[in-house]
């Protein structure tokens, strides 16, 4: 599956924003944003005092942006948004529910990875599973959607690896958001409803992306 591989912080760099994606360096100084707050490359600085932003940048600047927050290649996220264009509602809030509804989001919402990139090594690498209707399967697929009343949790396997074993202080402190619910003592998650809009907290333009693909 093919997947960004190159330095995370020049994705950042050049939305101008901070997007999170390296876990706790990002809530430290070493972040690039506080260091170097213009775009990547030689003349990142001169082009950033420079720039005029036309209503094209603007909407493909604020698609790139969720796509990089989401960690989600060109082809799928464009698949994400055909399919939200497809169901009733406002195109814009279902793309985002479809992009908070993946497996790999959930495990960092839940607490259980320091960013989106690590929840989605950890779903990878199999040690989740998510229980459907009382049965409960493995699943290594960092795109899977839950549904409301999914139980994600930590495979029994996986409980006494050293990662998870130290993840349980963390997670006491964990604070999941309102339509997910947390049992810390057994490592699981349970979705409670679909997100909403409002449950969604980074700051972004979801009208920009309608507009960028109805060109
Ligand atoms: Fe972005 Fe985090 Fe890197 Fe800062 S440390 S630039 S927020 S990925």
């Amino acid at each position: 599956m093919a997947r960004y591989t190159d330095a995370v912080c020049k994705l950042c760099r050049r939305e101008g924003q901070k997007l999170f994606l390296k876990g706790e360096r990002c809530l430290g100084p070493k972040c690039a944003i506080e260091r170097r707050n213009y775009p990547p490359g030689i003349h990142g600085r001169r082009a950033a005092a420079r720039r005029k932003v036309s209503d094209y940048g603007m909407q493909l600047r604020e698609k790139q942006k969720v796509r990089r927050i989401y960690g989600v290649m060109e082809r799928q996220f464009r698949r994400y948004f055909k399919e939200a264009a497809r169901r009733k509602g406002m195109t814009g809030v279902t793309l985002l529910t479809i992009l908070e509804r993946r497996l790999d989001n959930v495990v960092y919402r839940l607490g259980f990875a320091d960013s989106r990139a690590q929840a989605r090594q950890l779903v990878r690498h199999g040690h989740f599973e998510v229980v459907r209707k009382d049965k409960a399967r493995k699943t290594d697929i960092p795109s899977f959607q839950v549904d409301p009343g999914d139980v994600i949790a930590v495979r029994q396997g996986s409980r006494s690896k050293p990662y998870f074993k130290e993840r349980l202080q963390l997670l006491e402190q964990a604070t999941p958001p309102a339509w997910l619910t947390l049992d810390v003592n057994n490592m699981r998650g349970t979705v409670l409803r679909e997100p909403t809009r409002e449950d969604i907290e980074i700051p972004l333009n979801e009208q920009l992306i309608v507009e960028y693909y109805s060109r």
